[in-house]
């Protein structure tokens, strides 16, 4: 089968988040399944200066976006470590930015011209690369118009007309929206800015016209395949979703064993496995005090937090509850994140005033990622939502017991050491379900007070790293629905 892979990020390409880790590393683990993959990316400017071997094809193209036509180039490459094709789709203006989506806590005010223009660009790829895909498979709202092009553009070229179309949901937040007058950029009629299709309170919406026109749909975890058929989760889009439940799936994400484990990591002061994880995380957690600049004290529980720095992680909830924990705890806390700058400033200054207790970093740094998932011993995510979440799945890895709120892919990976769980051996983290600091403050005691029983903390880190989060589970699912989406086109 050849799976077209339309998608905004891959590793090690770019990444700003889950989505690239997904669109990076499920490719690989369906090479070894026999699948072809191919992946098509905008030439971003973190993309094209990703280090990665680029090579012109001497394909120049030009593709409709609104009333002009855009001018556009393939390149080629590879995901290293396989044969799969990733091509980018070269386009100076639109995508050489310094981000992908947005600066300065602001979209880019013209994201719906750069990503009609990528969606035509895909289109076009597939005729002038000859790539004739049995399913092209669609990432969130940028890859979204183009299920809606597949089904109603007339005359479409051979190799377009019996593709199966697969939209994967990674963040249903995230939706594209944009004012009406930007339908005439589509180049799609009026006739579908309506409520059955493209539009969504008045406005252009990328990622609802994706839930109507894909032929099926995935999510990231099953728990969040339920949870956005309904309210708050489903962002108003619980019409739409709860019509389609039989085409909604939902497959939780894998981790890239070959990027993530504690064993084989280049990053990390020591390798360690489950065997000797106790020295290896303690030689660790000393060199990321040491680099982080926090006092070296072995016996001092070290929480750590990566990621964006958003109202949709909890950071705030984080935040609320620091200084206590920072004046009268021995603890420490690491953090690694970047986003919306009233959160990058309060974390600034809660490390200046407790600079023993509290260390953060803020911008984007894998190398670092790793070596706090290594080095921590506990590691928060009080998200409000979370469709999968890849990080609880490394701290598992890397021993690094996962505090999570009881949410999507969250619920779907951790089991809270309740006394239950504790006595039947399945406890790999703790839980709470309230978004509240005083849910989460509770949930960090009772993880504290675990952490200075021995051999019950023992348990639960050994229970998460026996676990096998990686991809191959999840990617016999993903073939099993292109198989579906196959047999109904037939
Ligand atoms: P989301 O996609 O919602 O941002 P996920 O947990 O699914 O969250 O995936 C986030 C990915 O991005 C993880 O691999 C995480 O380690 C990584 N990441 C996020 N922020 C940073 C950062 N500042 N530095 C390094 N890696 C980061």
């Amino acid at each position: 089968m050849n799976i077209l892979f339309a998608t905004t990020e891959a590793v090690p390409f770019c990444k700003t988040g889950g989505l690239g880790d997904v669109c990076g590393a499920l490719p690989m683990a369906l090479e070894r399944l026999g699948m072809r993959p191919t992946l098509i990316l905008p030439g971003f400017r973190h993309t094209l200066e990703s280090g990665q071997p680029i090579e012109p094809t001497g394909i120049r193209f030009e593709v409709p976006v609104g009333k002009r036509t855009v001018a556009g180039e393939l390149l080629r490459s590879t995901l290293p470590g396989s044969a799969v094709p990733v091509y980018l789709v070269e386009q100076d203006y639109y995508f050489n930015r310094q981000e992908l989506y947005r600066e300065n806590d602001r979209d880019y005010h013209d994201n719906c011209e750069r990503f009609v223009f990528f969606n035509r660009a895909v289109m076009e790829a597939v005729t002038r690369l000859d790539l004739a895909p049995d399913v092209l498979h669609c990432h969130d709202w940028p890859t979204g118009l183009l299920p809606a092009y597949l089904k109603t553009t007339p005359g479409l070229p051979e190799a377009l007309q019996n593709v199966g179309t697969l939209f994967t949901i990674h963040n249903l937040a995230y939706q594209g929206s944009f004012w009406h007058w930007d339908m005439e950029l589509t180049g799609m009629g009026w006739e579908h800015f309506n409520w059955r299709q493209m539009e969504f309170y008045g406005q252009l919406n990328f990622m609802k016209t994706a839930l109507v026109f894909a032929d099926m749909l995935s999510t990231v975890s099953p728990r969040y395949a339920e949870e956005i058929q309904s309210q708050p989760m489903s962002c108003g889009l619980e019409g739409v979703l709860s019509d389609r439940s039989a085409d909604l799936f939902g497959i939780l994400n894998g981790i890239d064993s070959e990027q993530w484990s504690p064993a084989a990591d280049a990053h990390l002061a020591a390798n360690y496995s489950i065997d000797n994880y106790a020295e290896g995380k303690r030689q660790c957690k000393q060199a990321l005090q040491a680099e982080m600049n926090l006092p070296q004290r072995a016996g001092s529980p070290l929480f750590a937090s990566i990621g964006r720095l958003a109202e949709q992680k909890g950071i705030d909830l984080v935040c609320d509850l620091l200084p206590r924990y920072a004046r009268d705890v021995d603890a420490q806390w690491v953090f690694l994140g970047t986003g919306e700058s009233h959160y990058e400033n309060r974390l600034r200054q809660l490390a200046a005033e407790f600079p023993e207790r509290i260390a953060v970093k803020i911008g984007f740094s894998n190398p670092l990622a790793h070596r706090i998932e290594a080095g921590a011993d506990m590691f928060l995510m009080p998200s409000r939502y979370e469709p999968c979440g890849l990080n609880q799945m490394y701290s598992l890895a890397y021993g690094a017991v996962p505090i999570v709120r009881e949410t999507g892919g969250l619920a779907d990976t951790i089991t809270d050491a309740n006394p239950g769980a504790i006595s039947d051996g399945t406890a790999n983290g703790f839980s709470f379900a309230d978004a509240s600091s005083y849910a989460l403050s509770s949930t960090i005691d009772r993880a504290l007070r675990a952490y200075v029983a021995p051999g019950l903390w023992e348990q639960i880190v050994r229970t998460g790293m026996a676990q096998d989060w990686t991809w191959d589970a999840s990617a016999h699912k993903y073939v099993e629905l292109y198989q579906r989406l196959m047999s109904r086109k037939r």
